[in-house]
């Protein structure tokens, strides 16, 4: 468990990346929660390394941050396969999943509750929305403050009790944008807030964590970055409208974020990586 620190952390950004920094750390994790979690890591490694992952429904996860890709989706058009080799990416990402947890609970201090791994029931409107959907998803990881008084002298807890933590594998490239990163005025090409607006709205937390752990240079610190939830409401009714529209969006995404779309919809030359790039390109919409 991670001591007592001179003073207390700022915010939960700098608690949390502190606590996995600790449960890393040489002799810091609890041995059953280290099996445990290699073993779980394993099993997921192995699914992942042996099944097809071609996606045929719009997931919490997939097809969402454009609307015309959600659009696509709806009209039962298959996006464009993942690269043959995308397994091992996958499988690596469960790894560090899975070793974060383990390390969060191994140094997170019993003033705290941190569930992984945790089963919810989707929200009404998604269902409605997305009656293929499964009905479950899964939340990384929810941490809750059980003993105030113990937790202050940690952190700043600012009246934030419920904190929705979503960890995400980056390489450099993305962690370094991830770090500086202003969520309000940047593309969200991957669908990464329009998942936690999912999240957030089945657990309602005071605050929602994204958290980037860096697979090309794995001493480096965990990068917890807290997403302002007014984003996350305003991201719902986005999806909400994209599942529910009645006619081709056409170029949303490219009029909301101009250029910065360009490197995601694979425009000016680059190969990108929108799964109905070429779809897109081909049923270009004029105005
Ligand atoms: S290429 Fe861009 S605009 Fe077209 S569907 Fe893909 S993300 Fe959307």
């Amino acid at each position: 468990m991670i001591n007592y620190p001179d003073k207390p952390y700022d915010n939960w950004s700098q608690f949390l990346a502190a606590v996995w920094k600790h449960g890393m750390s040489k002799g810091n994790m609890d041995p059953q929660v280290a099996k445990f979690r290699a073993f779980r890591a394993g099993e997921a490694m192995g699914d992942t390394l042996t099944r097809s992952n071609e996606a045929r429904y719009i997931r919490p996860s997939a097809f969402l941050s454009c609307a015309r890709q959600t659009w696509f989706m709806r009209q039962g058009f298959a996006p464009e396969p993942m690269p043959e080799n995308i397994g091992l990416t996958f499988a690596m990402g469960h790894a560090m999943h899975e070793l974060s947890y383990a390390a969060v609970e191994s140094a997170l201090p019993s003033c705290f509750k941190a569930e992984f791994e945790k089963e919810v029931d989707l929200p009404d409107w998604w269902r409605n929305a997305v009656p293929e959907s499964a009905e479950h998803g899964h939340i990384d990881c929810l941490i809750t403050v059980e003993d105030e008084e113990e937790a202050a002298q940690y952190l700043e807890l600012n009246g934030n009790h419920i904190i929705l933590v979503d960890f995400k594998t980056m390489g450099g490239y993305t962690s370094r944008e991830h770090k500086k990163k202003d969520f309000a005025v940047s593309p969200d090409a991957f669908g990464y807030l329009s998942q936690l607006a999912i999240y957030a709205s089945t657990v309602h937390p005071d605050q929602v964590l994204l958290t980037g752990i860096n697979r090309d240079q794995l001493t480096a610190e965990l990068m917890p970055r807290s997403v302002a939830l007014e984003l996350l409401d305003n991201e719902r009714e986005r999806i909400l409208q994209a599942l529910t529209c009645e006619t081709d969006p056409c170029k949303e995404f490219l009029e909301r974020w101009e250029k910065k779309a360009h490197f995601y919809c694979g425009k000016g030359g680059r190969k990108g990586y929108c799964p109905f790039a070429d779809r897109c390109e081909a049923t270009y919409c004029e105005d």
